[in-house]
């Protein structure tokens, strides 16, 4: 019997990787000239990390988490999400000796979730955080940066959902008043919620279960219940927002999976992924450094998708954006001297930033050409003797079928000029 992978747990082969690689280049890019810059932390922590940062009653910790004992006997997770990690180390190498840090992560995150459409057990974010600045701008200017990966990669369609949740001095009013409204409609609940009623009310509203949404239509919004300096701070973002030509649909129901968030909240969805439609999401934490026992830190951060992000952009054409594989130049010398002559050629092209395969295989040129064509070569490039003696080549484009004899030293100018 072969051994297949874990169900929810996907390979990402070459027909897909270079979609990938794309996204990766784009939101480095970006993310640079936001003054980003990588942070790379392990994919496994301390049990303790998520359960006091996500929260205990969440459903990523109550039921989503791969737990486990090494052999040593440590409860180890395998991480659900970044902002933790990214959090823990901030704190563990006195990151906050800067009074600003802006910092990005990718990598795959692990959650025992229902494999379906847009939903693994591993997946990739791409993630970015800043630690140290409270002002509203912080938050437009994050989400302003995700807005323009989005714009550069060639994604419209996209919606932006923002919320307040209010902070320690106003949510426990909000919570109060929602407590009384979950327990009039208590029994339309799904059990999970009704069992959190008093615990973590806010879960009732971010519950994708039918019951739950329509039992919770009329609940109250917290954005009624803000204090003055919540209520300020969520009006100043949606002014810096607007003043940068973002828009922002208000939704008061999203409060986000993770108990972390304070203030800020957001989401962007996307048509054309059907019931996963999240392809980012995230907000402002304010309480999460000092909780992990850090000094009092405001911070601003969001994780990305990129399965969803991946899958958008191919079911809507990744050729018109210009999302391609490298261009592969396939070598074929033919005859002794010109393979060894090749060997130093295309060491030089090599260096020169093209893409080269080399096929040795002998045999009639036919069938080496169709060898080329089977890997995908763009180019096949073919060095005969009497080419060798008269310092010229033959690039053959695999798509057009054209032919050119070009100069032995001007090759790599002139394959470079081709693949773009
Ligand atoms: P959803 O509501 O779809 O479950 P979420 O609120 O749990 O998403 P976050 O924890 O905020 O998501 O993570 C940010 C992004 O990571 C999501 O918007 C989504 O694009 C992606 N994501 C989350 N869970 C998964 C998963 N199991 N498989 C693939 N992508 C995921
Ligand atoms: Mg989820």
């Amino acid at each position: 019997m072969t051994i297949t992978a874990v169900r929810g747990f996907n390979d990402i082969l070459p027909g897909d990787s270079f979609v990938w690689k794309f996204v990766e280049q784009s939101a480095w890019r970006v993310f640079a000239s936001y003054g980003y810059s990588e942070i790379k932390v392990p994919v496994v922590e301390k049990t303790e990390l998520f359960m006091r940062s996500i929260g205990e009653t969440t459903d990523i910790v109550e039921k989503e988490m791969y737990s486990f004992a090494d052999r040593h006997g440590d409860g180890l997770t395998l991480r659900p999400e970044g902002t933790a990690s990214v959090v823990r180390a901030y704190i563990e190498h006195k990151l906050y000796t800067k009074p600003v840090n802006k910092l990005y992560y990718h990598g795959p995150m692990f959650r025992y979730e229902r494999p379906q459409k847009g939903r693994y057990r591993q997946f990739y974010q791409i993630g970015a955080e800043v630690l140290g600045s409270a002002h509203p701008h912080m938050d437009a200017e994050a989400i302003e940066m995700l807005v323009r990966f989005f714009t550069e990669i060639g994604l419209t369609g996209i919606t932006l959902h923002i919320n307040s949740l209010g902070c320690s001095e106003c949510r426990p009013g909000y919570k109060a008043a929602l407590i009384g409204f979950l327990e009039g409609v208590k029994d339309r609940l799904c059990e999970n919620c009704r069992r959190r009623i008093a615990a973590n009310p806010l879960r009732a509203l971010d519950c994708k279960s039918t019951g739950c949404i329509e039992a919770t239509r009329s609940a109250p919004a917290i954005t009624g219940s803000l204090c003055d300096g919540c209520a300020d701070h969520f009006g100043k973002v949606k002014v810096s927002l607007s003043a940068r030509g973002i828009v922002a649909v208000i939704n008061p129901r999203m409060v986000r999976g993770l108990d972390y968030y304070t203030k800020t909240t957001f989401e962007i969805t996307a048509s054309g992924l059907g019931a996963q439609n999240a392809v980012a999401a995230g907000g402002r934490y304010d309480g999460l450094v000092s909780d992990l026992g850090g000094p009092a830190t405001p911070c601003f951060g969001f994780a990305m998708g990129m399965e969803r992000v991946v899958l958008l952009l191919q079911e809507t054409g990744l050729e018109a954006r210009g999302i391609r594989p490298d261009a592969v130049c396939a070598f074929i010398p033919i005859g002794a001297q010109a393979i060894d002559a090749g060997t130093g050629i295309v060491k030089g092209w090599r260096q020169a930033g093209l893409s080269v395969i080399e096929i040795f295989d002998e045999g009639a040129l036919k069938s080496r050409m169709k060898m080329a064509d089977r890997l995908g070569a763009r180019f096949a490039v073919i060095l005969g003797e009497d080419e060798l003696k008269a310092g010229l080549v033959t690039i053959k484009d695999m798509k057009t079928a054209g032919q050119t004899q070009v100069r032995l030293a001007d090759a790599a100018a002139e394959l470079a000029k081709a693949a773009l």
